[in-house]
């Protein structure tokens, strides 16, 4: 669930970056504009909108308090998707390739088409590869004039630390749960039930609120969380062809995996929102802090069942297996070790 749908707000519509967006005016009212931006956070926060509306603020022919004006040619083509110096760059299969970037860095050369300035958005640049990332460097190092490189990342530790500090550094922070919860209630028209979970489960991501209610991910939750819930009783053999049914049995292709992935990895975080609400029980935490608030009375009965070593232990293995997820390893062995070790952890 990383691929947000791309759409077009100005700076006055983006939800909850007031923070961010009064920095990067402060920055374009001081005339000093970086050539390197990174910005900062989970998917779906608003990074990506907040450069589109950068590179209409920064290229409109009348902006308005650091605001595009929304009618001029320039504001109506970035509007409309059609802006040629717009250039965003994203991983092919897991990573950014050298090839990648040096296509890049050829373009760069060239003055801006149309606009005074061109915006480059690196999507999750982490996943640029040692070679891409040197070579990335060079240009870093000298950019041509007339260029403005916004790279996105979920945490700064991911990238080389000579590319961080090259960049302005810009942090879009999750937005409150509440906070999602009232978008969703104006503007998806969802009642106050279905939008408080979507929020809580959305982790502070409009982004993800939004492809939680495109899709039929909470009816995929609820058999999930049964399904966890149903493990404890299970014998070995079922647990393991239950393991295998998620990781998709013998399906090896790269392909299948690239689809698979994410999948799997949104499981292993829902599961660990089962675990996280368990131990908050224990600990004395109130229900209004509850992710999985529709299985309250559930949560509250079983997390005496269990220590909360054992959920503590059985959040690690999850969140382990995420980790592990993303080297890339074999999917069913993963999956058939990771549900066989919660199920000697916990009772519940
Ligand atoms: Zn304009």
């Amino acid at each position: 669930m990383t691929d947000y749908v791309r759409q077009f707000k100005p700076f006055s519509e983006i939800i909850g970056q007031r923070r961010a967006i009064k920095f990067l005016k402060k920055v374009m009212a001081s005339n000093k504009i970086p050539h390197a931006y990174l910005f900062t956070g989970i998917a779906g926060v608003g990074k990506t909108t907040a450069a589109i509306a950068l590179t209409q603020a920064i290229n409109c022919h009348k902006p308005m308090n650091y605001e595009g004006c929304g009618k001029c040619i320039t504001c109506r083509q970035i509007i409309h998707d059609n802006f040629i110096d717009l250039v965003l760059v994203a991983p092919e299969g897991r990573y950014i390739k050298i090839d990648q970037i040096k296509e890049l860095n050829r373009s760069l050369q060239f003055k801006p088409v149309s606009g005074r300035y061109r915006t480059v958005i690196i999507e999750q640049a982490e996943t640029m590869n040692r070679e891409a990332a040197n070579s990335f460097l060079k240009t870093l190092e000298e950019p041509p004039p007339g260029n403005i490189i916004v790279l996105k990342v979920t945490e700064p530790l991911d990238l080389l630390p000579t590319i961080v500090s090259r960049c302005q550094k810009v942090a879009f922070r999750p937005l409150p749960s509440n906070e999602i919860k009232a978008w969703l209630i104006r503007e998806l028209h969802q009642d106050k039930k279905r939008a408080s979970l979507t929020a809580r489960l959305s982790e502070g991501s409009i982004g993800k609120a939004i492809q939680i209610s495109d899709s039929d991910f909470l009816e995929h939750r609820q058999e999930s969380l049964l399904k966890l819930m149903k493990l404890p009783e299970l014998e070995p053999e079922s647990a393991i062809e239950m393991a295998l049914e998620y990781s998709g049995k013998n399906k090896k292709a790269t392909e299948d995996s690239m689809k698979r992935d994410p999948v799997i990895f949104e499981l292993l975080g829902l599961w660990k929102t089962w675990y996280r609400d368990l131990m908050l029980i224990r600990i004395g935490g109130t229900e209004e802090q509850l992710i999985n608030i529709d299985f309250t009375k559930k949560l509250k009965t079983l997390s005496n069942v269990s220590k909360i070593e054992d959920f503590i232990d059985s959040f690690m293995i999850l969140d382990n297996a995420q980790r592990e997820l993303i080297r890339n390893p074999n999917l069913g062995l993963l999956m058939e070790n990771t549900v066989l070790a919660l199920k000697r952890r916990c009772r519940v």
